[in-house]
C-alpha cells in the first residue's frame, strides 16, 4: 500500500501538519491510535459524563475548533491504528482491529507522536491509587470520571496545577499540590527572562493558582514524594522537602489522608518510529532527552521524514501546532504543492520566527522541571524501579557496584528495561536516579524493538 503524505498522530502537532498540507493539494493520510483526534491536550469525550464535565473551558473551546477543522476538512482519519514498526527509507508498519497489519509506503512522512509521562519512582510509587497526572486527565477528559475522592499531587511544572483546577472543577477534594520547584531559588529566578517570552502561559498559571487559592487547596513549594503508604491501596501520602536537585532535606515530612496521588514530573519524547527509521537523535536533556535532529522546516536527517510536535522535543500544544503547521506546509512544498506561492514562504517563516521565540520559554521550563540527581536519593533498597521486571533499587545498585555502566549494563545485569514497555518507564528514571554513578552524561539513546507498541490486545510476535 503507498500513501503521498502520512501523518503519524492526531494532536495538535498532527492535525495542524494534516490541515496545512491538506490546504495546499497534498494528499494526506492519519494515521492515529487514539478513537477521536484531539491527542492528549485535545482528548475528545467519549461520553455524556465527560461532555458535560468539560463545559466551557476555554482551551478546550479553542482545541474543540481545530479538531472540528480537521474533521471537517475531508482528510483521511484512520483511528485505532497502531504504528508498531517502521523502517527507511519510508515504510511504516500499522495494526488496526479487523483489516490487521498492513505495510505501507509512503512518499513523505510526518511523524507527531507526541510524549509519555516521566516516572519518577519512591516508595510505594507502585501501588493502587499512584498514577500519572495525564492517566488521571483521561478518566476525566474521556470518561468524565473522577478516579477517587481525596487527591494529593506532586510535580515539577504546569500539568498538575492544570489537572488540580480540573478535578477541584469536578468536585473532587484535593488535599494539596506539592511541587519540588523553588520559585525564589536561584535557579528558578535564572529562568525568568526566558519564560517571560510567553506571558499568556504565565497568565494561565496564574489563573490556576487563583482557582486552587479560592477552593483552598495549598500549594506547596520546595518538596516532593517521600512515600506512598497502604496495604491494597494508598491510604497515606508523604512528602518531604528538596533542595535545588531535588535531594531530599531534613525538612519535617508532612502526611495527607489520600485515596489518589497523581504524579506529573514531566515528559519523554516518543521517539521509537523516528528510531526506527534512522533519523539521526540529538540528547537535548531540557526538551525530554533523545530528540530527533531536525531543520527549521522540520525535515530529519532523513529526506522526506518530518518530525513535530512533543514527539521531537518537549514544547506543549503551542509549540506542537506551530511546529505541526511548518512540518505540513514544507512536506507539502517538498511534493510540489504551492511552489513559488509567496504567501506561503511568508506564512512559514513568520510560524518560523514565533517557534523561535516560543523555544526560549519551553527551555526555560524545561530546565525547572526535569529531574535532578537528586532523586536518586528518593529511592531505597525496596524501591521498584523497572516496573514491568520488578527490578528494585538494591539490584541496581549491586549492578553498578558489579561494574554496570549505564542502561544497557544494567539490563544485562538486573533485566531492567527488558519488559514490555521496552524500557519507555525505567531508562529514563534509571538515568536520572543512577546518572552520577554512570559518571554523568546521557543515558544511551534508545533501541527500540518491533513491535515498539503491544498491539491487538497482545504482542505480535
Ligand atoms: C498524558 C498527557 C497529559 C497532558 N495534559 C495537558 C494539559 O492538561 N494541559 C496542557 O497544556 N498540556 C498537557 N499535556 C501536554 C500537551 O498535551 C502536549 O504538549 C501536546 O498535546 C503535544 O501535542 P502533540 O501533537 O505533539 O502530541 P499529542 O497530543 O500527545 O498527540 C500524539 C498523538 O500521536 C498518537 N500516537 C503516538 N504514537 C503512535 C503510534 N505509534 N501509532 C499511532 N498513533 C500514535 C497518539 O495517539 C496521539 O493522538 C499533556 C501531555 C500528556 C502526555
Amino acid at each position: 500500500m503507498s500513501e503521498e503524505l502520512l501523518v503519524v498522530g492526531a494532536g495538535p502537532a498532527g492535525m495542524a501538519a494534516a490541515l496545512a498540507a491538506h490546504r495546499l493539494g497534498a494528499t494526506v493520510t492519519v494515521l492515529d491510535e487514539n478513537t477521536r483526534p484531539g491527542g492528549q491536550i485535545y482528548r475528545q469525550p467519549l461520553t455524556a459524563e465527560a461532555l458535560s464535565a468539560r463545559g466551557s473551558d476555554p482551551k478546550a473551546r479553542a482545541g474543540q475548533a481545530m479538531v472540528d477543522a480537521f474533521t471537517e476538512a475531508g482528510i483521511r482519519y484512520v483511528p485505532e491504528t497502531v504504528c508498531w514498526g517502521a523502517s527507511p527509507p519510508r515504510r511504516v508498519q500499522v495494526f488496526t482491529e479487523g483489516p490487521g497489519t498492513r505495510d505501507i509506503h509512503a512518499r513523505s512522512v510526518i511523524l507527531a507522536t507526541g510524549a509519555y509521562e516521566r516516572p519518577v519512582p519512591f516508595p510505594g510509587w507502585t501501588l493502587p491509587g499512584v498514577m500519572t497526572a495525564g492517566g488521571a486527565q483521561v478518566f476525566l477528559k474521556s470518561q468524565g470520571i473522577v478516579p477517587g475522592r481525596r487527591f494529593l499531587l506532586a510535580g515539577s511544572g504546569p500539568l498538575q496545577f492544570a489537572l488540580a483546577a480540573q478535578l477541584v472543577k469536578a468536585g473532587a477534594r484535593v488535599e494539596a499540590v506539592v511541587d519540588v520547584t523553588r520559585p525564589w531559588s536561584r535557579q528558578t529566578l535564572a529562568g525568568l527572562p526566558g519564560l517571560a517570552a510567553y506571558p499568556a502561559v504565565i497568565r494561565e498559571a496564574a489563573g490556576l493558582i487563583k482557582t486552587l487559592t479560592r477552593a483552598r487547596v495549598p500549594v506547596i513549594w520546595g518538596a516532593g514524594m517521600r512515600r506512598a503508604l497502604g496495604t491494597t491501596q494508598v491510604e497515606v501520602a508523604e512528602i518531604g522537602g528538596v533542595d535545588g536537585d531535588w535531594r531530599p532535606t531534613g525538612d519535617r515530612v508532612r502526611r495527607f489522608t489520600v485515596d489518589t496521588v497523581c504524579l506529573g514530573y514531566g515528559f519523554v519524547p516518543s521517539t521509537e518510529l523516528a528510531t526506527l527509521l534512522r533519523c539521526e537523535l540529538r540528547h537535548d536533556l531540557f526538551a525530554g532527552g533523545w530528540v530527533p535532529s531536525k531543520a527549521e522546516t522540520m525535515e530529519t536527517s532523513q529526506e522526506l521524514v518530518y518530525a513535530a510536535g512533543d514527539g521531537s522535543g518537549i514544547g506543549g500544544s503551542v509549540v506542537a501546532e506551530l511546529e505541526g503547521e511548518i512540518a505540513g506546509i514544507s512536506a507539502a512544498l517538498r511534493l510540489g504543492y504551492g511552489r513559488g506561492d509567496e504567501e506561503v514562504l511568508l506564512r512559514r517563516a513568520k510560524l518560523q520566527a514565533t517557534l523561535r521565540r516560543m523555544r526560549r520559554f519551553t527551555r526555560a521550563l524545561g530546565r525547572v522541571m526535569t529531574p535532578k540527581e537528586g532523586v536518586g536519593e528518593w529511592l531505597t533498597g525496596e524501591t521498584v524501579v523497572c516496573r514491568c521486571e520488578e527490578v528494585r533499587d538494591s539490584d541496581i545498585r549491586a549492578a553498578i557496584d558489579q561494574g554496570a555502566c549505564g542502561l544497557r549494563g544494567v539490563k544485562l545485569r538486573t533485566r531492567a528495561g527488558m519488559g514490555l514497555c521496552q524500557a519507555r518507564m525505567c531508562a529514563p528514571a534509571i538515568a536520572a536516579a543512577y546518572g552520577e554513578a554512570f559518571g554523568g552524561g546521557p543515558a544511551a539513546p534508545p533501541r527500540p524493538q518491533i513491535p515498539i507498541k503491544p498491539v491487538g490486545g497482545h504482542v505480535l510476535l
